[in-house]
């Protein structure tokens, strides 16, 4: 498994559309950025990306480059997830925060979750969205967005051992095997606790 972290801030700004999660939500102010400003999906392409090692949004979509002047926030999702698919890995589940005095997150949260959901083809059970207000922060004019994700290997997990048994030998086979963890005597035949109450403290 692999565990990725992500952080990103947009200022508000009079005259451009919102897009929180690749979904437009009414609002009189939008976010200000060379591409739509879509703070939540910038955030979660970082975690994506820091997950598997492969650098940030910058590193791949340069704010000089013209081509990615108002794009859609999507594209750089898509790339990440080209990314952690490449490196063997899957998503397991993510899970946000977004800090913005407003528009109030809660009422949509259940949508943005489906939205979010559909752009990285996972379940909406494996995406949180959780909302705050930037309480005593100073900062009621910006949008941020906090994410982290937690990446599982494509590769199947080993298959259990076999613990079927018909003879009584095989039966006694199958105990060595399930108690061969489990023996509370060292290699010496020294009687030693289940746990060492040293590495509790
Ligand atoms: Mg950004």
């Amino acid at each position: 498994m692999r565990i990725g972290f992500g952080f990103d801030s947009h200022a508000f700004k009079p005259g451009v559309p919102l897009v929180i999660g690749g979904m437009k939500i009414e609002h009189t102010e939008g976010l200000a950025g060379h591409s739509d400003g879509d703070v939540l999906l910038h955030a979660i392409t970082d975690a994506l990306l820091g997950a598997v090692s492969a650098g940030d949004i910058g590193t791949f979509f340069p704010p000089s480059d013209p081509r990615w002047k108002g794009a859609a926030s999507h594209i750089f999702l898509e790339t990440a997830l080209e990314e952690i698919a490449t490196a063997g890995y899957r998503i397991a589940n993510l899970d946000t925060v977004l800090v913005m005095m407003r528009p109030k997150i809660v009422p949509i949260a259940g949508e943005l979750r489906e939205s979010v959901a559909n752009l990285l083809g996972v379940k909406p059970s494996q995406v949180g969205i959780k909302a705050k207000t930037p309480e005593g922060l100073n900062q009621d004019g910006v949008a941020v967005a906090y994410a982290t994700v937690l990446l599982e290997s494509l590769e199947e997990a080993e298959p259990l051992r076999s613990m079927s048994a018909t003879t009584e030998e095989d039966v006694n086979a199958v105990v060595e095997i399930l108690v061969a963890d489990s023996r509370d005597t060292s290699a010496l035949g020294r009687k030693v606790p289940p746990y060492d109450t040293d590495d509790l403290t």
